[in-house]
């Protein structure tokens, strides 16, 4: 299986990693750790949503748009964050 890189870049990267090579090198060290660490998790458990939204939202705020599939992740988790779970 493989699914769009969230860096917005256009590729198709393998379900193995997150994101693209460069993209990939591109997050801080800090969200890719968190990304790393929770790669054996189902995006369900909160920990390793909110890794994947971390790593989106950096992509974001860099000017780059990820594709519809990964924004759900943001939208999910800011949706959680306001009713305070
Ligand atoms: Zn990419």
């Amino acid at each position: 299986m493989s699914h769009p890189c969230p860096g917005g870049c256009g590729e198709t990267v393998p379900d193995a990693m997150l994101s693209c090579r460069p993209d990939w090198y591109w997050l801080p060290p800090g969200v890719r750790s968190e990304v790393w660490a929770t790669k054996s998790m189902h995006i369900t458990q909160p920990r390793r949503m909110a890794a994947l939204a971390a790593a989106v939202q950096f992509y974001v705020d860099k000017g780059r748009t990820p594709p519809p599939e990964w924004m759900v992740i943001v939208d999910e988790l800011s949706h959680q964050e306001k009713e305070g779970t």
